[in-house]
C-alpha cells in the first residue's frame, strides 16, 4: 500500500543507525587535529570538542556520510553557530554621532579599518568622521589623513600634544557641530597588551560611552590570540571584533579562538589592503576555513541536497495523488516525530513560506491524543473522513478514546488543514508558475 511505501521510504531517510560514542572519538581526534592545525586555542579546543561530543553521539546518522562524515557536520554545525550568533553590523545611535572605538594591538588594522569602515557607512548615507587618537606611533596621523584623503572621508585631529582622551572628546563636539553621524575612533595599539594601554583606552571609553567597542583582531595571530581578546574585553567590555587579513593563506583559528572567550560577535573582515577590501563576516565560510576539510564539507553539502531532495520528492507524489486518509495523517505525524516536521519539508521546496508553516507542528503530547482519537475511529470513517459530519460519530470517538468532543474536532480540524494544504500543494507541483503557496 502506499502507507508501506511511504514508511520505507522515510526509513531509508533515516539512514544508517546512531552514532556511538567510538564513531565520535575516532572523528573528533581528526577534528581536535584540524583546529589546532588552524591555530585554535588549545582550550578552546578542548571545550568545542566535549561540546560537540556530547550533541553528536546519539545523533542518526543521515544518509550517504559515514558516521566519521556525520561527526564532521554536526562540528561544521556548531561553529557556523557559535560564529553566526549576535548582532553583526553596527547598533546605530539614536541620538547621533554614533561612536565607535576601534581597539588593537599595533598593526592589527585599526587605522586600515578606520577608513575601509568609513567608506562601508558612507555608502550607506551616513558622514562618518574619522578621529585621530593615536599619537604614540610616529605617522600614525598622516596615516589616517592618506586613507580619509583617499576616501573623501572628514578627519578629525589635534596633533600628538594633546591626550587620546581630549582629542576623543573634541572630536565629539567636532562632528555634533559638523554634520557627522558617525564618529570613529582610531586608537593606539602596542606590541603587546599593556596596562598602560588598557588604562587609556579605558579613560577613552569613560569620557566618550562609545556606541560601539571593536576589537580588531589580525587573523594571523596564533594562540596568543585568546589572551589578547580576554584582557581587551575584560577592560573594555568591547561589543564585537573585526578581523582583519583574511585575504592571506592563514585558516584563522584565532577568530574561532577570540569569538568563543569573548562571546563578542564578529562583525566585519578585512580581506586586503585596499580601502574597500571589507566585508560582512560570513560565518559559513570561516567555519569550513578553520576546519579545513574542502572535501568533507562539499560532500556533506552534497548529501544535504540530495536527502533534501529526495524527502520534497517523496512528499510531492503522494501530494499529487491527492490520497490522503486519516490513516496517512496519523502516519505522517508518527514520522514527523522522527524527522521533523511536515513544515520543515515542505520549507525546502521554493517558494513555500515556512513561517506559515508553524502551524502544521505536531506537539508530543497532542500526538498520543491524536493517536488514540484515530484509532477510535472505523476504517470507514478514517478512509471517508466526511462520514465525520455527523456528530453522533464524533461524540461516540471522544468517549472510545476517552477524550472530549472538543479534542477530536480539533484533529479534525487538523486534519482537513492537511488534506487542503496536500491539494494546494498538488495544485502547485502540477502548474509551478501558478506562484506561492498560500493558506
Ligand atoms: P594598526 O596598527 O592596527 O593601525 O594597523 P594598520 O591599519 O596600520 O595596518 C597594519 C598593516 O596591515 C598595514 O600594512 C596594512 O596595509 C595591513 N592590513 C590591514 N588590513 C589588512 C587586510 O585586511 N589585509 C591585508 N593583506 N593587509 C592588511
Ligand atoms: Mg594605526
Amino acid at each position: 500500500s502506499l502507507t508501506t511505501k511511504l514508511q520505507e521510504t522515510f526509513k531509508k531517510l533515516r539512514g544508517k543507525g546512531r552514532l556511538n560514542e567510538k564513531d565520535v572519538k575516532e572523528a573528533m581526534r581528526e577534528v581536535r587535529l584540524a583546529l589546532l592545525e588552524a591555530d585554535v586555542n588549545y582550550k578552546v579546543v578542548k571545550e568545542l570538542v566535549s561540546k560537540v561530543s556530547e550533541r553528536a553521539v546519539g545523533a542518526e546518522v543521515m544518509e550517504s556520510l559515514t558516521p566519521g562524515q556525520h561527526v564532521i557536520k554536526i562540528v561544521n554545525e556548531e561553529l557556523v553557530s557559535l560564529m553566526g550568533s549576535g548582532q553583526s553590523s553596527i547598533v546605530f545611535s539614536k541620538t547621533p554621532p554614533t561612536k565607535i572605538m576601534l581597539v588593537g594591538l599595533q598593526g592589527a588594522g585599526k587605522t586600515t579599518m578606520a577608513g575601509k569602515l568609513g567608506q562601508l557607512l558612507k555608502k550607506q548615507g551616513k558622514r562618518p568622521l574619522l578621529a585621530a587618537c593615536d599619537i604614540y606611533r610616529p605617522a600614525a596621523i598622516k596615516q589616517l589623513q592618506v586613507v580619509a584623503e583617499k576616501l573623501e572621508l572628514p578627519v578629525f585631529s589635534m596633533g600628538d600634544k594633546n591626550s587620546p582622551v581630549d582629542i576623543a572628546k573634541a572630536s565629539i563636539s567636532y562632528a555634533e557641530s559638523n554634520n557627522n553621524d558617525v564618529v570613529i575612533i582610531d586608537t593606539a595599539g602596542r606590541l603587546h597588551v599593556d596596562e598602560e594601554l588598557m588604562q587609556e583606552l579605558v579613560d577613552v571609553k569613560e569620557a566618550i560611552k562609545p556606541d560601539e567597542i571593536l576589537l580588531v583582531v589580525d587573523s594571523m595571530t596564533g594562540q596568543d590570540a585568546v589572551n589578547v581578546a580576554e584582557t581587551f574585553n575584560s577592560k573594555l567590555d568591547i561589543t564585537g571584533v573585526i578581523l582583519t587579513k583574511l585575504d592571506g593563506d592563514t585558516r584563522g583559528g584565532a577568530a574561532l579562538s577570540v569569538r568563543y572567550v569573548t562571546g563578542k560577535p564578529i562583525k566585519f573582515a578585512g580581506i586586503g589592503e585596499k580601502l574597500t577590501d571589507i566585508e560582512v563576516f560570513y560565518p559559513d565560510r570561516m567555519a569550513s576555513r578553520v576546519l579545513g576539510m574542502g572535501d568533507v564539507l562539499s560532500l556533506i553539502e552534497k548529501a544535504q541536497d540530495a536527502i533534501d531532495e529526495k524527502k520534497a520528492l517523496e512528499l510531492s507524489k503522494k501530494m499529487m495523488k491527492q490520497e490522503f486518509t486519516f490513516d496517512d495523517f496519523l502516519d505522517q505525524m508518527q514520522q514527523m516525530k522522527k524527522m521533523g516536521s511536515i513544515g520543515d519539508i515542505l520549507s525546502m521546496i521554493p517558494g513555500v513560506d515556512s513561517a506559515k508553516m508553524k502551524d502544521v507542528e505536531v506537539d508530543e503530547k497532542e500526538m498520543a491524543h491524536v493517536e488514540a482519537i484515530i484509532k477510535s475511529m472505523t476504517k470507514d470513517e478514517r478512509r471517508s473522513p466526511q462520514l465525520l459530519k455527523s456528530g453522533s460519530r464524533r461524540k461516540r470517538i471522544a468517549s472510545g478514546s476517552g477524550t472530549k468532543i472538543q479534542d477530536v474536532n480539533k484533529v479534525i480540524k487538523q486534519f482537513e488543514q492537511g488534506q487542503k494544504m496536500m491539494k494546494q500543494f498538488s495544485g502547485m507541483m502540477k502548474n509551478p508558475k501558478k506562484g506561492k503557496f498560500k493558506f
